[in-house]
C-alpha cells in the first residue's frame, strides 16, 4: 500500500519527459481519487487502494511515453472552461485563447446583435464554443473534416449555452457566399520534421498539426476561400507560427485583403494575424 506522499515521490519518473513533473503527477493522482490538488496536497497520508494504485501506475507510465496530460484526463481548460479531448483533437493551446480575445475585441462594438461566425477547424469547438459562450446573440458555425473532432466538438457544445453548430467540411466548403461577420480559425501550421514541435504534439492528430511542405498550406487556402464568405469589410483571424508572419501577410495581401494586422503571444512571438475582407468588394469576387 502507498499514500499519496508515496505517490508523488514517484513524479521524479516523469523528470526526463515532462517540465513539470510535480503538477502533471498531482492532476494524475487527484484524477484517479476524484479530488482537486488542494485536496491532495492536504492529505498526503491518505491510503490508495488497490485498484487506484493501480490505476494511477498506468497513468504514470503513459505519461512516461509522453502521452500529454489532457489526453489521460480526457479533458483541458480553455479560457473559462473544461473541454473534452481525445486524441483526435488538438490540445487547446493559450495562444488560442489570445485568438479568442482578439475575436471578442474585434466585435465588441457588435455585442447583442445577431452575427454570423464561422471558425474553420474547428476541432474540440474551443473557438466556437468559448465566442457562442460569449454571446448568445452569436451565430456560431463550426467546421472540420474530421468526423472524429467532429464527435468530441458536439459533445463539448453543451458548454456553450449560445447559437452553436458544428458540421463536416473542409475549411469553407459549403459556406455561402458574403454570409459571415467574422471568420476565425487556428489552422494547421507546423512544417512537417520541424525540430521546434514539442515532442509530445506526436500524440495530436496530424491533420491538425501539419499543412504541406512549408506548413502554410492550410493558411493560403483558407486566405484564398474565406474571403469569398465574409460580408464585405469582414475580418478574418488567423492564428500562424511565429516564423510565419511575412508569408502568412504576402498570402492575404495576394488574396485580396486589407488592413493586415499581426499581434504577439505571451511569449512575445508573431502569433496572430486579422484582416479584412475589402469593404468595396462584391460577394464571389
Ligand atoms: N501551436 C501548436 C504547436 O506548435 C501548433 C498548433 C497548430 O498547428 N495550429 O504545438
Amino acid at each position: 500500500m502507498i499514500t499519496c506522499a508515496d505517490a508523488m515521490e514517484l513524479s521524479r519518473e516523469l523528470r526526463e519527459v515532462s517540465d513539470s513533473p510535480r503538477l502533471d503527477t498531482e492532476l494524475l493522482l487527484g484524477h484517479v481519487l476524484q479530488i482537486d490538488r488542494g485536496a491532495l496536497r492536504a492529505r498526503p497520508e491518505r491510503v490508495l487502494g488497490a485498484q487506484e494504485q493501480g490505476e494511477f501506475h498506468r497513468l504514470l507510465e503513459r505519461r512516461k511515453r509522453r502521452e500529454p496530460v489532457a489526453y489521460l484526463l480526457g479533458s483541458a481548460g480553455f479560457m473559462d472552461f473544461d473541454l473534452e479531448v481525445n486524441p483526435a483533437v488538438l490540445i487547446p493551446r493559450p495562444e488560442t485563447e489570445l485568438l479568442v480575445e482578439l475575436a471578442l475585441a474585434t466585435l465588441a462594438a457588435h455585442q447583442g446583435k445577431p452575427l454570423r461566425i464561422a471558425d474553420l477547424g474547428t476541432g474540440s469547438g474551443a473557438i466556437a464554443i468559448a465566442l457562442a459562450r460569449h454571446d448568445p446573440a452569436w451565430s456560431v458555425l463550426g467546421i472540420d473534416i474530421s468526423e472524429d473532432a467532429l464527435a468530441v466538438a458536439r459533445r463539448n457544445a453543451v458548454l456553450a449555452g449560445g447559437n452553436l453548430r458544428f458540421r463536416s467540411g473542409s475549411w469553407c466548403e459549403g459556406l455561402a457566399p458574403g454570409s459571415f461577420d467574422l471568420i476565425v480559425a487556428n489552422p494547421p501550421y507546423v512544417a512537417p520534421g520541424d525540430p521546434a514541435l514539442h515532442p509530445d504534439c506526436a500524440w495530436e492528430p496530424p491533420i491538425a498539426l501539419f499543412a504541406g511542405d512549408d506548413g502554410l498550406e492550410a493558411i493560403r487556402q483558407i486566405a484564398t476561400h474565406a474571403r469569398r464568405c465574409l460580408k464585405p469589410g469582414g475580418p478574418l483571424l488567423l492564428e500562424h507560427g511565429f516564423d510565419q508572419r511575412g508569408q502568412v501577410a504576402e498570402s492575404l495581401t495576394a488574396a485580396g485583403y486589407r488592413d493586415i494586422e499581426g499581434c504577439k503571444d505571451h511569449a512575445g512571438h508573431d502569433r496572430l494575424v486579422r484582416a479584412r475582407r475589402s469593404p468595396a468588394s462584391r460577394a464571389g469576387t
